[in-house]
């Protein structure tokens, strides 16, 4: 089969475009002298674009230049195969115009997206996301993912090591953020590991976004240690690189945990209503999770406990977190 030009389109969420990087590795053993392209949000383009694997990315706004009607005419018909990787109607109608031949992703089985017309979002846990993107592959030949893997600018790796500069302890991140409400542990409890961790002699780096700011006020009011750094103001290149200068970070299952992962970082991964055979860590990471039968209730969690107690990170106690985070760290 000859494929010189492929596309690739994912643009959202920022960890699954993370993860969906998986691709690239097996594209270029399998297609060497082919040249790969992506689409990608404005947000996530920075992780990509110094990729050895990627010889162009394109990025997709809401309208103008680059909305999908200027970027489909910059597209068109330029690729052999196009591999829609987010399977929504904009990545469809980009990849219809790419190429004649087309891969799309599918998450949903046919009961399952039955299911999701009618109101009843099935957890999907029937494989890990980068296994789900390279099934995606199989008609060109490929069967197995590759690892995540993004690219830092210098630039942003030079501000992420001037901004974690000068602390004389190995340094643990902690993350109490996520988008869904069932996804976060309290931050109480964050800040307890943390303070024992501090004790324990580590610095403490908060990791958090521009939405996760109650939960920021909450973890910081409930901390006795003092942070070496606040990451929360920084751009996601940035942020990413000084992920990359931790021993280790504790995160619920957000988007941090595969900015790190990525980069080799061990992630303890929170795991409530979400499914740790789709989402987990790959090691050295790992994933926590009480395993309770009602486990997992969603594929992104919610804003409220479908059973009204939230138990699966409610039980999630602060010692066993210790323990996982100390085995992790030695
Ligand atoms: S306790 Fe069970 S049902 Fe409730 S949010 Fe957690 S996993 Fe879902």
């Amino acid at each position: 089969m000859s494929v010189e030009r492929l596309l690739v389109i994912r643009y959202s969420a920022l960890g699954d475009v993370v993860l969906a990087t998986s691709v690239i590795e097996p594209l270029r053993r399998r297609f060497p002298g082919a040249r790969i392209e992506w689409v990608t949000s404005h947000a996530a383009a920075p992780l990509l674009e110094g990729l050895p694997g990627i010889a162009a990315v394109h990025r997709l706004g809401r309208s103008g230049e680059d909305g999908p009607r200027a970027l489909a005419r910059r597209l068109r018909g330029r690729f052999d195969v196009a591999i829609d990787l987010q399977e929504k109607v904009k990545s469809r109608y980009l990849a219809l115009v790419a190429a004649p031949r087309r891969l799309l992703y599918r998450r949903r089985t046919r009961w399952q997206a039955l299911c999701a017309l009618f109101g009843r979002d099935l957890p999907l846990q029937r494989a890990h996301a980068t296994a789900l993107y390279a099934e995606v592959l199989r008609p060109l030949g490929v069967e197995k993912p590759g690892r995540p893997a993004i690219a830092i600018p210098a630039a942003a790796r030079d501000r992420a090591r001037a901004l974690l500069a000068g602390s004389s302890r190995p340094l643990v991140g902690v993350a109490p953020g996520a988008t869904w409400a069932t996804k976060r542990w309290a931050p109480e409890r964050f800040a307890a590991v943390a303070d024992a961790l501090h004790e324990a002699g580590h610095g403490l780096v908060l990791v958090a976004g521009p939405g996760d700011a109650a939960t920021v006020a909450a973890f910081r009011a409930a901390l006795r240690s003092p942070l070496h750094a606040d990451l929360t103001p920084l751009p996601v290149d940035a942020l990413a690189a000084a992920l990359a200068e931790l021993k280790l970070l504790i995160a619920c299952d957000s988007g941090p945990v595969h900015l790190a992962s990525a980069q080799g970082i061990p992630a303890l991964v929170l795991f409530g209503p979400t499914s740790t055979v789709r989402w987990a860590p790959p090691p050295p990471g790992r994933a926590l999770s009480l395993g309770l039968a009602c486990q997992p209730c969603s594929n992104h969690g919610g804003e409220r406990c479908p059973l009204g107690h939230h138990d699966c990170l409610q039980h999630l106690e602060v010692e066993a977190v210790l323990v996982a985070a100390r085995e992790l760290l030695a």
